[in-house]
């Protein structure tokens, strides 16, 4: 344990921002991560529970207790070490993990819990600076090939698991560049694509063979929201995977956006956010791009009150938006959770984003009947608020509303997978559309088509980073136990 009275002796410490008069000029990573000595405070609060709760309370398992200690003595490459155990990309989780480990941390029943991703961050960080995160390849190589379709988090964490078992790792994405969602979708401002670019080098030292522009199975057919970033050159069809690899795994998320099918939806400035964010990503990796929408001047709409519309948000007042409006139809949550009722489960409370801060209006309870337009251009949107009667949803009368909007921007979750790929390979489906796979261990991940495996969203419908790693390592370990008899990665 770190500090015996460190828990009663010192406040949580929060990471900082450089100011958003700052910030909102440029798309760079903007959080300040704790120094040294608050790194050891907050490690220092630490109570090293009997239980810690903060470890169940991470899919990923993570040994909070002990890397908090390591830091708090100043051992930052055992903290590093005990970590990585764990985390393929600690990396990515320090920087926008919603931390369910905080959540359930026993210190936060009465106090502020500890605040273990900025631990987390601050380690990751210090041991990629001091040069301790290195290719491990594997020292015997099994010669069984796998094909890993879909370079998410999820694919990431797969074929890192999997090259490092002796596999010939294949991973396949139909981007021009690895990373899914982390790539396209998810601000730079929240995370640098170094951090993605850093981590394929290692990979691909490690023994994996990157193959983007490639897509495997046919597009799929053209519908609202079904397919949006495809930046392929080659199709490879799943018969050719299947006879050139001894076992598939797909990861190719859940990217079917759910739509607003209201009168005026086919007019022009209303777009899905996962047609607009990540053209802000490819510019600001430096592709030029013809027809880039953009929100400058514009009064946006954000239609969805999750993170990927508070991403919107952000990158709207980067633009240099005249007005941004995010709408929720649910009302708005208690700022503070009740803790005895909700802990250590992942409580509903309001949240306030980075992007929030930045500036938008947000509405509550809000629900949008039509859009409105003029010479085939979006202009308005009409809304009405609803009040929730046993979980549903009823319009109020008499608080219909117009709002203006020259972009709305629709972020309302992602509903399946885009099907064709599950379909290509005969895999059946949940009721969702995800892929159907079980993650028990006898079983694990293992789908209805011989030798195909799945994981990540299009497994377990749209989820998080962290879920997305724990997938990929567990379904590696299935992999590599259906090709060997038996593993020895951790799951
Ligand atoms: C805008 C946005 C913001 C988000 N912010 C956060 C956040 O702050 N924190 C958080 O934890 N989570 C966040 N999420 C969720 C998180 O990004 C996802 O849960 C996670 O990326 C899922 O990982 P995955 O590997 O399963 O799939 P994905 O990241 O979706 O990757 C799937 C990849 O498969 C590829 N692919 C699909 N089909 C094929 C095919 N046929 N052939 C070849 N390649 C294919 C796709 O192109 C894609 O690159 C956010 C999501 C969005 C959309
Ligand atoms: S639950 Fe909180 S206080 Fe307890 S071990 Fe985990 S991080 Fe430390």
């Amino acid at each position: 344990m770190g500090k015996v009275t460190g828990f009663m002796e010192y406040a949580r410490i929060e990471e900082g921002y450089r100011s958003v008069k700052e910030r909102i000029k440029h798309y760079r990573e903007f959080v300040i991560g704790l120094d040294d000595t608050q790194a050891k405070t907050q490690g220092a609060r630490c109570m090293d529970c009997g239980t810690p709760f903060c470890n169940n309370g991470c899919p990923l398992g993570n040994v909070v207790p002990d890397f908090n200690d390591l830091v708090y003595r100043g051992d930052w490459q055992g903290a590093w070490k005990v970590l990585s155990s764990t985390n393929n990309f600690p990396e990515f989780t320090g920087r926008i993990c919603p931390a369910p480990c905080e959540a359930a941390c026993v210190l936060g029943i009465s106090r502020q819990p500890v605040g273990i991703k900025s631990i987390e961050h601050a380690i990751i960080d210090r041991a990629w600076a001091q040069g301790w995160v290195t290719p491990q390849p594997p020292l015997r190589k099994t010669g069984k090939r796998v094909a890993v379709i879909g370079s998410g988090p999820a694919g990431m964490a797969a074929a890192q698991q999997l090259a490092r078992a002796g596999h010939d790792v294949t991973l396949f994405e139909k981007n021009d560049r690895p990373g899914g969602l982390l790539r396209y979708g998810i601000p730079d401002f929240k995370l640098e694509k170094l951090h993605i670019d850093q981590r394929i080098a290692q990979m691909q030292a490690e023994g994996v063979t990157l193959r983007t522009g490639v897509r495997i199975g046919d597009l799929p057919k053209k519908g609202p929201g079904s397919l949006i970033n495809d930046f392929s050159s080659e199709t490879l069809t799943p018969a050719q995977v299947l006879s050139d690899f001894d076992a598939v795994l797909l990861t190719g998320g859940a990217e079917q956006s759910r739509d607003l099918a209201v009168p005026g939806r086919d007019l022009e400035g209303i777009h899905f956010a996962m047609e607009w964010l990540p053209q802000q990503n490819r510019v600001n990796a430096g592709d030029k791009l013809k027809h880039a929408i953009s929100a400058a001047g514009k009064h946006v709409v954000v239609i969805g009150g999750g993170d990927t519309g508070s991403d919107c948000v952000g990158t709207s007042n980067r633009h240099g938006a005249k007005s941004v409006t995010q709408f929720e139809v649910l009302p708005m949550p208690l700022e503070q959770e009740d803790k005895p009722l909700t802990w250590p489960y992942w409580p509903i409370k309001l949240r306030t984003s980075s992007s929030h801060e930045e500036g938008a209006a947000r509405e509550f309870a809000i629900s949008t009947q039509a859009f409105i337009g003029q010479k085939g251009k979006v202009k308005a949107l009409r809304t009405v608020q609803v009040a929730f009667k046993n979980g549903k949803p009823a319009e109020v009368p008499g608080t219909e509303k117009e709002w203006p909007a020259d972009l709305v921007l629709l972020a309302m979750g992602f509903t399946n997978p885009a099907a064709t790929l599950l379909d290509a390979f005969g895999v059946e489906k949940d009721a969702r559309g995800n892929a159907k796979a079980s993650t028990g261990e006898a079983d694990g991940y293992a789908t209805s088509a011989s030798k195909v495996f799945a994981a990540g969203d299009m497994r377990r419908g749209q989820s998080l980073v962290v879920w997305a790693i724990r997938e990929g390592r567990q379904a590696a370990r299935a992999v590599d136990a259906f090709l060997m008899g038996a593993s020895n990665l951790p799951g």
